[in-house]
Formats: structure tokens, C-alpha cells, sequence
């Protein structure tokens, strides 16, 4: 069932489909990118004359979308209810299948809050066939342990690894399933879910989640830098998630760090992922131990091949020396790509994530020191380096961030 058909057959069901105005939907985006909001804010922040605002909101809080909470700041005058999103009618799915062919399926409510979750490990020979049925199955698992979700459900967001083509709702590599070639995943699981599907590549959905629900909501240029066993960005722009040409953009780990450097599994040399990622800090920890085994590292974990990041990351923090060089030598190359990235996008924060994140406050002044000498003074400066705040299920959740953003621009239609 090609992706539109399946899409149609549940959204044009008996008694017809709800539809909101392009000025309704940015009432709605408003209160989703900002947080809750009285309607004389909204008025002033949409340039709406109230009445208008308090008709718009009307349709939404009919609609189960919008409901009133509690009361703004005082301000010394009349204090305005608040409007947020409403907790109790719809549902969202978010989907993460990670170059470990991890799979997190997370049932959230329009405020993110997870209401169930799943996580399994596929193999690498997966087909995308085996793929959506344990999608399938994962998610009437969860229906079964919680009823009355199943007919609350208005999409599910998919982030894969891998390049992925976005409008055509196909993934065309992925380092997880290696066999994939140009696979239509949407219309797979559109077809077997019923509900309208949308996908992203995984650092955008990330990025997308701390947008709407996590240390992105309310800023408008932010980078996120996920440094894991890939290292990935994702962008906003002015208030929009960057996504590229093909859907694509933030391939931060495939620039050329050295070019006298190791061959990338992408086929270039030198690539900055060789030298900034989870793995390169276990190799080369790895390896120091074999002549350090006498250090605090060495005592925490006396078999070089048993060392694992929480090794390093306590070692670290608890003052010794050859840990602190190993996060120094991931630290170096990649404050020196901030500072630079911080040069051309002069950026209000950046949110790190992934596993080095791990390393705590200690990353931090690593980075902040390679962009106090890297980057441009009155720059670098007045960029905020922060954690991302949504660690578990963090890319999940942005499928619901997805979601949101489809809802506010017309993408999805609700059923009357
Ligand atoms: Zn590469």
C-alpha cells in the first residue's frame, strides 16, 4: 500500500477530518516551540488582536489539542491563564534505530512524557520486512499493557543512522542493516501501523527533541553535536531545523581532520570521527594502558581489553593523568571544530550528546578551552556550551518533536 493511500484510508475516515487555518496552526506552534502561554502573549507574540487569538485557541482546545493550565507571572496587572498542549487525548510514537541496530519504540504525549517504551537489539542481516513487523509487535506490546492508546495514536517519527531521503521516505544506507539499499521504510510501516509515518536521519530527530522539549526550546540558533561512536550535528536555524538538500546535513564526522590519517569506513582519509569518538577514545585507552597499568585507570580496570568509557570517565575525574590525556586528545580536535563552527554560524548555544558526554563537566572545560583560544573573541565568547537534557531516549522523543512540527504545519490531519 504505497504511503499516501495508507495515510488517506485512516485520516479521511467517516465524519471527515479536522482542519485549522494557517493562522490556528501558528498559534499552535507558538505554544509548542515557547512553552506555555497566555492568550494576551500570544497576541503580542503573533501580532494577533486578542479576540482573534481567543477564537483561534477556541477551535484548538475544542480540538483536544490546547487546554488551559494554571495562571502566567504576575506582572503586576491581570494575570492570564496559561495554554498548553492537552496531556490526555493524543498520542505519539518515536522510533530510534541506531548504528547499533538498537530499536527504541517510545509512546509519548503531546508533552513528551513517555507512557511506554521498548527497546530491542536486531541483527545486522535484518530485512526491512522483519524490521516493521517487530516495530508491529513492539507496539501492540505496549498497547496491550496499556490500554486505550492504541486509537490515541496521530503518527510515528522514525530516525535512522545511515543517509536517509527524507521526502521520499526511504533510507539509502544505513550502517545498521548494511545490505539496505534505497528502502521505502515509511510506506513499509505506514502501511502495516495504520498511522501517518515520518522519517529524519537520527542527529536531526535529536536535535528536533531538544528543539521542542529539551535545552534547545526557546533559542533559535543552536547547534547539537552528538559525539558518540559517530560524530554527528544537527542545526537550527533562525528558529528551523536545518536539514540540507537531501535531508542529510551535519555530517561533521566525515570532514578531513588529517590528511595523512587513517583510511574512514566512508572511503575518505583522515576523517575527524577517527579521532573524536567513543571508539577512538577506547582504542587509544586501550592501548595506554598496556605501558600504564600501574595508573588509577589501571587499578579500575586492569585488563586493557575489559576498559570501557566509564573507566576513563572516572579515572578522570578522580585526577589521573593518563585519563585526563585521553580525554584531552578526543577534546582537542573536536573544540577546535566548534570554534570554528562557532565562526560561521555565530551560534547562541551548543548542546553536546552522545557518549563522550559521559565525561561530564570535565568535556566541558576541554571544549571551552580549545574555543577560548580558537575561536573569534567577541564570539566564541557568548556562546553557551551545554549538555543536551534529553539523554535516555533522546531521539526517540525528537520523533514526537516530528510529529508536533507536521501537526503545526498542516502535514498531519486529525480525524473529526
Ligand atoms: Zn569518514
Amino acid at each position: 500500500v504505497p504511503y499516501v493511500e495508507a495515510y488517506r484510508r485512516v485520516h479521511c475516515i467517516e465524519g471527515g477530518n479536522m482542519s485549522f487555518s494557517d493562522d490556528t496552526l501558528r498559534v499552535l506552534m507558538v505554544i509548542g516551540r515557547q512553552g506555555p502561554m497566555s492568550r494576551s502573549r500570544i497576541s503580542r507574540e503573533l501580532g494577533f488582536p486578542p479576540s482573534r487569538v481567543t477564537r483561534l485557541a477556541e477551535a484548538l482546545v475544542s480540538a483536544g489539542l490546547l487546554e488551559e493550565t494554571g495562571f502566567e507571572a504576575s506582572t503586576g496587572g491581570r494575570r492570564g491563564t496559561l495554554l498548553t498542549f492537552r496531556q490526555d487525548t493524543y498520542i505519539m510514537c518515536g522510533i530510534r534505530i541506531s548504528i547499533a541496530a538498537v530499536v527504541d519504540v517510545v509512546l509519548m504525549d503531546l508533552h513528551a512524557n513517555t507512557l511506554e517504551q521498548r527497546s530491542f537489539t536486531l541483527s545486522p542481516d535484518t530485512t526491512p520486512g522483519q524490521v516493521v513487523a517487530a516495530v508491529r509487535q513492539a507496539l501492540e506490546d505496549c498497547f496491550t499493557a496499556h490500554s486505550g492508546l492504541r486509537e490515541r495514536l496521530i503518527g510515528v517519527g522514525l530516525g535512522t543512522s545511515g543517509l536517509v531521503s527524507p521526502e521520499r521516505g526511504c533510507v539509502l544506507r544505513s550502517r545498521a542493516f548494511p545490505e539496505w539499499r534505497d528502502v521505502p521504510i515509511v510506506d513499509l510501516l505506514a502501511a502495516a501501523l495504520d498511522v501517518p509515518v515520518f522519517l529524519e536521519n537520527e542527529v536531526a530527530m535529536s536535535t528536533a527533541a531538544e528543539q521542542w522539549f529539551g535545552n534547545g526550546r526557546g533559542c533559535r540558533n543552536f547547534l547539537y553535536i552528538s559525539l558518540g561512536q559517530g560524530v554527528r550535528m544537527g542545526l537550527v536555524i533562525e528558529g528551523r531545523l536545518y536539514r540540507g538538500m537531501t535531508g542529510n546535513a551535519g555530517e561533521l564526522g566525515h570532514t578531513t581532520y588529517r590528511k595523512d590519517g587513517p583510511v574512514c569506513y566512508c572511503g575518505n582519509v583522515g576523517c575527524l570521527e577517527r579521532y573524536v569518538s567513543t571508539d577512538a577514545l577506547l582504542y587509544w585507552g586501550r592501548d595506554a594502558l598496556g605501558s600504564h597499568s600501574d595508573s588509577r585507570l589501571g587499578q579500575l580496570c586492569p585488563r586493557p581489553e575489559n576498559l570501557n568509557l566509564d573507566h576513563i570517565f572516572q579515572a578522570a575525574r578522580e585526577g589521573d593523568r593518563m585519563a585526563n590525556t585521553l580525554l584531552r586528545r578526543v577534546a582537542r580536535p573536536i573544540g577546535q571544530t566548534l570554534a570554528g563552527l562557532i565562526n560561521i554560524f555565530d551560534t547562541e548555544k551548543i548542546l553536546v550528546a552522545g557518549g563522550l558526554a559521559g565525561a561530564g563537566d570535565l568535556l566541558l572545560s576541554l571544549l571551552r578551552e580549545q574555543i577560548d583560544i580558537h575561536a573569534l573573541p567577541h564570539l566564541g565568547a557568548n556562546t553557551q556550551l551545554q549538555f543536551a537534557e534529553l539523554k535516555q531516549h533522546g531521539t526517540a522523543i525528537g520523533g514526537g518533536a516530528l510529529i508536533l512540527e507536521k501537526l503545526c504545519s498542516g502535514r498531519i490531519v486529525l480525524p473529526k
